[in-house]
């Protein structure tokens, strides 16, 4: 059925264990498909793979990761129809290796059909599931280049990502007085109803089309009869468009500000950009190239707007123009995971149009 290497390399990748910061074994696989081929490459630091291959014009990037969510130990996958699934007790890991295996691919068909590219960049990085470290840790001087993509996007086939939010986690501890219930009530200040006072006065969720808060940890208190000492809160904010996320943050800030000073309370505030987001035109030239060559291969293109991040976050943050795209795969992060063989192959005739030069 249809490409019989592709979805050899395809399997054999998924059968191999990484779940996020353990992905020894799958970096070994792909460097010995790189001896095997005659690809230069280079494995940086922190462990993520590089690949540099000649060609003509200004370089482009091709990226996917190599490690995959839980339960993701002793994958097998098994081809039904023209479809490749895992045996139901795990996932399949088509994300992110259905990425890896058609860039593979389309390596290797270009080089066997003497096809003239642009130079590339193939970046194989760690730990994208956990919170991009591999694509954060890359080295800008080991990709130099100015477009790229991502083979990370959403499920289906053509769908390229516009739009990726900005991303702001924020740390909160809120130090009040502990003291005993019962016996000591006067002494004690409430740490936790500080927080409940403040998380009562913002607005948790969607705030508009393009922005979200939410608020994932509370954590507070040991007995019934302590009055809480201390609170600590996790929480993050998520837009498209980076004012509106330090509108909110500042928002946060304020917020418990004001509720510490109404208790007697004080307040450790840290908040950090996580990911730098990106929304494009369907004007922007690489957008128009991506299209262009989807349209060479019989896709028609579709878009989306992701309220997530990537490592492709991590690369526009470092000034490269980068962009997700799905490569024909389904049901992330399930046990119903799949892979479309049929769908795969189109990606590998497309990321051929793409980096032909
Ligand atoms: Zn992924």
């Amino acid at each position: 059925m249809g490409n019989t290497r592709l979805v050899k390399t395809f399997i054999d990748l998924a059968e191999i264990d990484s779940p996020s910061g353990k992905e020894e074994k799958v970096s070994l696989y792909i460097e010995q498909w790189f001896n095997k081929h005659s690809v230069l490459y280079k494995k940086d630091s922190y462990g993520n793979l590089i690949a540099t291959i000649r060609g003509a014009g200004k370089p482009l990037l091709l990226s996917a990761h190599m490690d995959t969510v839980d339960p993701c130990r002793g994958i097998k996958a098994a081809i039904k129809n023209d479809t490749i699934v895992s045996s139901g007790n795990t996932i399949l890991g088509a994300d992110d290796k259905a990425g890896i295996a058609e860039i593979l691919e389309a390596m290797l068909v270009m080089k066997e059909k003497k096809v003239s590219h642009r130079p590339l960049k193939i970046v194989f990085t760690r730990e994208e599931e956990t919170g991009v470290y591999g694509a954060m840790a890359l080295s800008d001087k080991d990709i130099i280049v100015t477009d790229g993509l991502g083979l990370d996007g959403t499920e289906g086939l053509g769908v390229i990502t516009l739009a990726s939010p900005h991303y702001h986690i924020m740390d909160i501890i809120i130090t009040g007085q502990g003291a005993h219930a019962g016996s000591a009530q006067k002494k004690g200040i409430n740490a936790l109803s500080v927080a409940v006072d403040a998380i009562s006065n913002l607005s948790i969720g969607i705030i508009d089309r393009e922005t979200s808060t939410n608020i994932g940890v509370l954590q507070s208190g040991y007995a019934r009869n302590g009055v809480p000492e201390s609170a600590l809160i996790k929480a993050e904010v998520r837009s498209h468009v980076n004012e509106k996320a330090k509108k909110q943050v500042s928002l946060f800030k304020d917020t418990f500000q004001a509720a510490v000073k109404k208790y007697g309370a004080t307040l450790d505030f840290t908040v950090s950009r996580v990911c730098v987001g990106y929304k494009y035109s369907k004007k922007d030239p690489h957008i128009k190239k991506v299209i262009n060559a989807l349209k060479k291969v019989g896709v028609t293109p579709t878009f989306n707007k992701s309220m997530g991040g990537s490592d492709v976050n991590a690369f526009v943050g470092k000034g490269i123009r980068a962009v997700d795209i799905s490569y024909g795969a389904y049901n992330f992060h399930t046990t119903k995971e799949k892979a479309s063989i049929p769908e795969m192959e189109k990606m590998v005739a497309f990321l051929i149009e793409y980096c032909r030069a």
